[in-house]
């Protein structure tokens, strides 16, 4: 495949052929058809996350179509559209069950903990667990962009600020998580249901 690729921290990316993935027992490959840009992709290339290891592939926020799949995985078929949030949990461990599966301590990470989407093709492990499939409505650009920032942004607006019609947001910073969040604070969702 092509792959988007730097060889050390803070040296040119080049696109250049590598070897195709292959799915893990538990995962998928799929083909990418929208990756996003995020300020966290500049810092996995400056070398501030020690997850990285070089020569890797950035990315971490895209949608696409599932292409080969692991022995283990149940929920999943070659050819449907996907997408999956950037912090990929286990499904096992005590904070997955609880439903935090941003805090697992075995997180499969896009772009950081494994090579990403600025390529034709990527892996994913935990498939079944993460994956979230795409209505043919949603185009794969939407779609790319749900897993990192609109995830970060509705958990600050809606699990963790818990907020309700009538109340003010403050968003300091309209990058990609603050636009989402502002989108989020309007959306008509956020009225209660009428009766
Ligand atoms: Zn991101
Ligand atoms: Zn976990």
């Amino acid at each position: 495949m092509r792959a988007a690729v730097f060889d050390e921290f803070k040296y040119p990316v080049a696109v250049r052929r590598t070897s195709d993935p292959v799915p893990a027992e538990n995962g998928v490959v799929i083909g990418v058809r929208a990756t996003g840009l995020c300020r966290s992709d500049w810092h996995g290339w400056m070398g501030h996350d020690p997850v990285i290891q070089t020569p890797h592939v950035p990315g971490h926020e895209f949608a696409g179509i599932v292409e080969a799949v692991g022995g283990n995985v149940s929920k999943w078929r070659p050819g449907e559209r996907v997408t999956l949030p950037f912090g990929c949990g286990c499904g096992q461990c005590v904070y997955c069950l609880q439903g935090d599966h941003q805090v697992c301590n075995r997180q499969f990470q896009p772009g950081f903990t494994h090579w990403g989407s600025f390529a034709e093709f990527v892996a994913v492990d935990f498939a079944d667990v993460n994956l979230v499939g795409l209505p043919d409505a949603v185009s794969f650009v939407v779609g790319a962009c749900l897993g990192c920032r609109f995830a970060t942004a509705f958990r600050a607006v809606v699990d963790q600020g818990q907020v309700r019609e009538g109340q003010w947001v403050a968003i300091h910073g309209c990058g990609g998580v603050g636009l989402s969040a502002i989108m989020i604070a309007k959306s008509p969702s956020m009225k209660p249901p009428s009766k």
